[in-house]
């Protein structure tokens, strides 16, 4: 992962419009997959063959008049701590305001790239009023009009050149990444904490690498593998942990640098919309999952609670729901070690490679038996299927109308393949493709 770039700034300065078109592109291949929802705050952009993640921080401010300009105050301080890059947007319309120089005077405190954008430069005339910007002290002002695209290309030729580098050493190890994620008080820190007091499992510590996070190499089962701790988990540094925002990105930074997520959900509170959206977080960045139902010495039980609670929720995760579920107690350490014994079982479900002869060998006659439905007359054949070179699992089926298959068909071919090779706790992608 090559960074976040944080789009921030007053109300109504065009921040959402410049997430779109940011995103726009992207989200054709982005939300292929079935069932993911398109997030409109948090989405990834590919420029100049890098990639990186951009957040629209207006999207998390709440709506309510009294606490709106503090709100935004916090979430510019939490950008600054937790992007690598921070886009600092402008109206040219109404030039600088109260609000907008009050953000400046916080963005001058970071040492991190700050591109001061005026917005709505729409024509040629508007170009000289973006001037008024350079009054912020903070550098070049960027000229941008988010709804026709002019000077989107250099904005964003000038971020990726900010980010930083897609690798550093921990990636180079290449040992399987799994993290702990989840709403705040589900147990996450107690689960590390029960995991890493076995110090005798640990191997050691990098921190303060390019990222922020803390990486443990630990040893369980004949296998090595870094459990990701995002800095802060085990300092106990809860204050901003009310904050949704910044819950919201310590979540997206933990599972974009990892492989596999433990998500971790309360069973004394049920599973809650905060717990789907973390689900397809995850999901849309085609990391493995575990779902680990903690807290469940607290839930008074008869023989059917687990099975009506795992019923429920595959109906939530639907229809990505070939995941596994454990029910875990951190605080009495039960099932803790098969949670991570899973995750490792997934990570070698996700990073598996099936031949193309067995999978065509397996899936093509099952297509012969259940063709997909012809199409204004058309038949349509899939004559190949092949994985592709992927990181996460995605799967080529070459065809003769490719435009012409549905998403229930795609479906019928993601649990055809589930049904026969292991991808358990593996979100895979179906692409059609013309032969
Ligand atoms: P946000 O509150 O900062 O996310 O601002 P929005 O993206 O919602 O934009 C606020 C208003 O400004 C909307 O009516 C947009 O259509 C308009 N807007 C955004 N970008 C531009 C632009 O480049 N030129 C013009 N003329 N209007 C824009
Ligand atoms: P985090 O915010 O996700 O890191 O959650 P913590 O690990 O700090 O836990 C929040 C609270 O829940 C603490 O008071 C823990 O003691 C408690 N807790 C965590 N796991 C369990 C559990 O499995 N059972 C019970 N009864 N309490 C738990």
């Amino acid at each position: 992962m090559a960074g976040i770039v944080a789009i921030v700034g007053r109300p109504n300065v065009g921040k959402s419009t410049l997430f779109n078109r940011f995103t726009e592109s992207r989200k054709a291949i982005v939300d292929e997959q079935a069932g993911v929802t398109r997030d409109r705050h948090y989405g990834k952009v590919e420029w100049g063959g890098r990639e990186f993640t951009v957040i629209d921080t207006g999207g998390y401010v709440k709506d309510s008049k009294d606490i709106f300009d503090q709100e935004i105050r916090k979430q510019v301080r939490i950008a600054m701590e937790e992007a690598q890059v921070l886009v600092f947007m402008n109206d040219v319309h109404t030039g600088i305001t109260d609000l907008d120089e009050d953000m400046a005077n916080i963005l001058r405190q970071t040492k991190k790239p700050v591109l001061v954008v005026a917005n709505k430069v729409d024509n040629h005339d508007k170009a000289h009023e973006a001037a008024e910007f350079y009054n912020y002290g903070l550098g070049e002002v960027y000229t941008l009009s988010s709804v026709n695209g002019a000077g989107s290309g250099e904005l964003l030729d000038e971020i990726v050149k900010l980010l930083p580098p897609d690798k550093d050493m921990i990636d180079d190890l290449d040992l399987p990444k799994i993290s702990v994620v989840g709403k705040p008080n589900v147990g996450k820190s107690s689960l590390v904490n029960a995991l890493l007091g076995q110090d005798r499992n640990i191997v050691t510590n990098i921190a303060g690498t390019t990222r922020d996070t803390l990486h443990t190499r630990y040893r369980a089962f004949d296998n090595d593998f870094f459990l990701i701790d995002t800095a802060g988990i085990r300092k106990k540094k809860k204050v901003n942990e009310d904050i949704e925002f910044y819950s919201v990105l310590r979540t997206i930074k933990t599972i974009e640098n990892s492989d596999v997520c433990l998500l971790m959900i309360d069973a004394t509170d049920g599973i809650q919309s905060q717990d789907m959206n973390i689900f397809q977080t995850i999901q849309k960045n085609k990391k493995g999952i575990v779902v680990l139902v903690n807290k469940w010495d607290l839930v008074e039980k008869d023989h059917m609670t687990m099975v009506e609670f795992e019923e429920r929720l595959r109906e939530k995760m639907a229809p990505f729901n070939d995941v596994p579920i454990i029910f875990t107690s951190a605080i009495n350490k039960q099932r803790l070690l098969k949670a991570l014994e899973k995750a490792i079982e997934v990570y070698h479900n996700r990073v598996q490679k099936i031949a193309t002869s067995t999978l065509n060998d397996v899936i093509l006659p099952l297509i012969d038996e259940t063709p997909p439905p012809a199409l204004k007359g058309k038949h349509i054949r899939i004559k190949y299927i092949t994985q592709l070179p992927t990181h996460a699992p995605a799967f080529a089926f070459f065809c003769n109308h490719p435009q012409y298959i549905k998403e229930p068909y795609k479906r019928f071919l993601e649990r055809k393949i589930r049904q026969n090779f292991n991808f358990e706790g593996v979100p895979i992608s179906i692409f059609m493709r013309k032969k």
